[in-house]
């Protein structure tokens, strides 16, 4: 997958339209949509039951069916998302709709096992859990359901989603196209539900009821936390802070452009992205030089840095919200400054202990330390990676750099030599995923990351060696 320039303007205005008469026509709730979560656990809880009876083939055809429907509607998820969050960017949520549509595994990830020998054969089979409860962030809400769904479904569950507030209202339409693709193929009705007008209390209700057998929290510590206090199996996606480290031997003129790629896609929202620079002192100028040609807007003088801290991060260090995923353009607006659109990054030489580098951001603000050696900087990336185990990025050719830091800092995704989003498969091998299980360790959550683990033994039969 490559990223190509699109012409937004005529796709936003096209979209407008079709979203316009689409609201006109609409008075009732969409398919799979549900005020109260009991409801749509009810209902999440039936199809299963029917869905439970169907075969592999079936549940291959629903999510080819899933996977074919929502590519017909990727520029509209895209820019109901920014309409309704007012974060990101449409060009690259289009990208990230794509790449959850085109690479997400389905049932080709659910491999049985065997064991054969004297005493019999011993098979090792992957079951649904039943109905999954899935909470969703507003950084990525529609990727991460149409990703959650894919891998879900394809391992027989039925899903009830609990959106984030801000993003509930593209969720719902999300899960309607859903719906409409299962009935396209006969599947059941309201396998995959969501729940209107999202509130703790209801996603705290989804978290206690007797039905929901697995629960699935994509998002901050927060969720993650509540999650895992539940009482039931949980799976936990939860923040990042990734650091990218640069030593003098990488190639510089391609890290300087993969940096400021990563780092400005989707106005730096995915919790993946570089979030941090690390910079070996003998190449610092030539690297933030390199930046400064592929699109990074560099801030120089303390007080213009001043200005931005106080606007960006608040007085308990936690990021203006007000900021979250804005372009470059509109935060620099708000200190009077003014640039082309071309700008996509800001970068600025900081010290390690500045907040920009020790807080996840999620703005298109990249903060840069300075360090004596290679060494150094793993040390560093170690500590300012808050030991989340999420993601880390380094551009090096020195063999042993590349694999003392990927040693050192644990995390669930490392990218050598390459922009973040590599990482989930944009120009990096492997499949996609959007939930990203650090915290509980599924690690890159696929089909058989919801499937429960059985074994069936025949006892003296079937050893026909
Ligand atoms: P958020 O934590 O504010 O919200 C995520 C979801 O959790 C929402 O649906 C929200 O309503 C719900 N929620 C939050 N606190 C809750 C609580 N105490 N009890 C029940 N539900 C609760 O996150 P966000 O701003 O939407 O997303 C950004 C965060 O998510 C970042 O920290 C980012 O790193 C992380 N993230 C992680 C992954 C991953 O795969 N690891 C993917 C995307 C985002």
């Amino acid at each position: 997958m490559t990223i190509q320039h699109i012409d937004m303007d005529q796709i936003v205005q096209l979209v407008q339209e079709k979203i316009n008469a689409l609201e006109n026509t609409q008075n009732q709730k969409p398919m799979g949509v549900f005020e109260n979560p009991d409801e749509a656990i009810e209902a999440a809880y039936r199809a299963q039951r029917e869905y439970f009876e169907l075969s592999m083939e079936d549940r291959k055809k629903i999510t080819d069916s899933i996977k074919n429907h929502l590519s017909h509607y990727v520029e509209e998820l895209s820019l109901r998302t920014v309409e309704e969050t007012g974060m990101g960017r449409i060009e690259d949520k289009m990208i990230k709709n794509r790449l959850a549509i085109d690479k997400t595994p389905s049932v080709e990830d659910l491999r049985s096992g065997v064991f054969t020998g004297d005493d019999g054969l011993t098979l090792l089979e992957l079951s649904p859990f039943g109905v999954i409860g899935a909470i969703t962030p507003s950084t990525n809400p529609t990727e991460t359901v149409i990703c959650n769904t894919i891998g879900m479904v394809a391992a027989g569950n039925a899903v009830v989603f609990s959106p984030h507030p801000g993003a509930y209202r593209v969720t719902n339409r999300t899960v309607e196209l859903i719906n409409q693709a299962i009935e396209k193929v006969g599947g059941p009705k309201n396998l995959v539900v969501t729940v209107d007008n999202p509130s703790l209390e209801k996603a705290n209700r989804l978290m206690k009821h007797e039905k929901i057998s697995l629960l699935c929290a994509t998002g901050g510590p927060g969720v993650v936390k509540s999650v895992l206090s539940s009482g039931k199996k949980a799976i936990g996606a939860g923040a990042g802070n990734p650091p990218v480290l640069v030593d003098k031997s990488a190639d510089i003129e391609k890290a300087a452009k993969d940096i400021v790629n990563g780092a400005s896609f989707d106005n730096n929202l995915p919790c993946i992205a570089e979030k941090e620079g690390i910079i070996e002192d003998e190449i610092f100028d030539y690297l933030v030089f390199n930046m400064k040609n592929h699109g990074a807007y560099e801030i120089k003088d303390q007080e213009t840095m001043d200005r931005l801290e106080k606007l960006l991060v608040n007085e308990k260090g936690h990021p203006n919200k007000e900021f979250i995923g804005k372009d470059v353009k509109v935060i620099l607006e708000a200190i009077g400054i003014q640039v082309e659109d071309s700008i996509r990054l800001l970068i600025m030489e900081t010290s390690k202990d500045h907040p920009f580098v020790q807080t996840e951001l999620m703005m298109p603000v990249l903060p840069l330390v300075r360090v004596q050696s290679a060494e150094e900087g793993i040390k560093l990336a170690c500590e300012v990676e808050h030991g989340f185990r999420h993601t880390a990025i380094c551009h090096s050719k020195n063999i042993d750099v590349l694999t003392e830091m990927g040693h050192r800092i644990q995390t669930t995704i490392f990218v050598k030599n390459g922009p973040s989003y590599a990482g989930i498969g944009v120009g990096g091998e492997g499949y996609t995923t959007f939930t990203i299980a650090g915290p509980t360790g599924e690690g890159l959550t696929s089909a058989s990351t919801f499937t429960r683990r059985r074994r069936c033994s025949l006892i003296g039969g079937f050893t026909i060696r």
